[in-house]
């Protein structure tokens, strides 16, 4: 008997965990600087992002997202060349009639993409340069210690990017703070250019899938350096995000979980 019970509080704990996972919801809305903005998890490393009438994409991936849940987009961002981030397909199906595509130089040196916009690492498109009225800075991202063997990168530095989307066109409004705006780091370590890019975020989502990326302890301590206003895990494949928000506690960065793998019943 006594055992008998010592299994069902086991059983039941096992599955309040998983149902906590699982009863994350997949979109959140936020009061952004310059309007409302609405952060949808499409899967993994895809996001789909909303404010002022306008659809954001960043790497629409279909290997582990569910694309269904994805609207024609306005401007498609590219992270890097692996294909959970990059999916020419995907691209091609979302883009709206002559919608912007950004990528970096590795990703458009493979020429699946047509009339895209390369943008290297540390670069604003602001101003009349701005694709469909959306600044958009690149931010350098890439492993810093990690890699598949000694003096290897898994992502080295120069090839990937973050991204700050600020919806708003002019950079005097994003400069004064007067435009919602939304960092992705994509694949990445805590690197030092976010502090010099990163600047008065409303949400910042950040990886934390090891061996590839950070720990949820590592991420933790990075966004405290660039101080977003709100944080979301992405990319976190196997970890365990929790311990990305009770690191996070008390410190005046609010943590919201998304579920990016509702589709894929994995974690
Ligand atoms: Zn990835």
């Amino acid at each position: 008997m006594k055992l008998r019970w010592s299994v069902t509080v086991l059983i039941v704990i096992v599955m309040a965990g998983a149902a906590g996972q699982a009863q994350a919801p997949v979109t959140t809305k936020v009061a952004g600087a310059g309007g409302g903005i609405v952060i949808t998890a499409l899967g993994h490393g895809s996001i789909m992002i909303e404010s002022g009438g306008k659809v954001v994409l960043v790497d629409p991936a279909g290997m582990f997202a569910d694309l269904s849940r994805a609207k024609p987009a306005d401007l498609i961002l590219v992270t890097d060349i692996h294909p959970d981030h990059y999916d020419p397909a995907a691209v091609a199906k979302l883009r709206k009639p002559k919608a912007p595509v950004v990528v970096p130089p590795a990703v458009a040196a493979e020429k699946k993409i047509p009339d895209v916009i390369v943008m290297q690492n540390r670069m604003m498109r602001t101003n009349e340069e701005a694709p469909a009225g959306i600044t958009v800075i690149s931010v350098p991202a890439y492993n810093i210690q990690r890699g598949p063997a000694p003096g290897q990168l898994y992502h080295t530095q120069g090839r990937g990017q973050g991204y700050v989307v600020a919806f708003s066109s002019l950079l005097a409004a994003v400069r004064t703070g007067k435009a919602s705006q939304v960092y992705v780091a994509g694949d990445t370590e805590c690197v030092p250019a976010m502090a010099q890019w990163v600047k008065n975020v409303d949400v910042a989502i950040v990886p934390m899938n090891l061996p590839y990326t950070m720990t949820p302890a590592e991420a933790a301590e990075c966004v405290k350096g660039f101080r977003p206003k709100i944080a979301i895990p992405y990319h976190y494949m196997g970890q365990k995000p929790e311990e990305f928000a009770a690191a996070l506690k008390g410190s005046g960065i609010e943590v919201r979980m998304l579920n990016f793998y509702a589709s894929a019943g994995t974690k």
